[in-house]
């Protein structure tokens, strides 16, 4: 799984495409909340109050999507800072990758990089 995320992402350019930004969004840890809004120099709970919300398994999201800090031109506008979730989408590397299936076979559907990873994938295993 490893070699085939290289591979693919080898070939992908994320600027092209920025459909995870656009049609889902992160979810933001503690960590990653102090962080950005350290960034912005905001306290973490006006960051909160301005960006994100709870979700139904109480993780923070964004209020909305696309992402506000994605720029017209599709790059991050806090890539330095972006949340823990961004820099590992689509988790396509992840050594226990085979204890996401669930989480993989979803972002098929947002990411083609992932699409395409999860397709040789099974070409291989056939
Ligand atoms: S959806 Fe996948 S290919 Fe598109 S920008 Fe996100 S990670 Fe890259
Ligand atoms: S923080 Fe940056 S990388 Fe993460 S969803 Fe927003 S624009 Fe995309």
């Amino acid at each position: 799984m490893i070699e085939l995320h290289e591979d693919e992402f080898s070939r992908t350019d994320c600027l092209t495409c920025a459909n995870c930004c656009k049609t889902t969004g992160p979810l933001f840890t503690q960590k990653d909340i102090e962080r950005i809004a350290k960034h912005f120099r905001m306290k973490p709970g006006e960051f909160i109050d301005t960006y994100l919300r709870l979700d139904e398994e109480n993780d923070f999201v964004l209020q909305q999507v696309p992402c506000p800090f994605l720029g017209a031109d599709n790059y991050c506008s806090i890539y330095e800072k972006r949340p823990k979730a961004c820099r590992e989408y689509p988790h396509t590397d992840r050594k226990d990758f085979h204890k996401i299936s669930n989480i993989t076979i979803r972002n098929t559907a947002v990411c083609p990089a992932a699409y395409n990873i999860v397709e040789e994938m099974k070409k291989r295993l056939k």
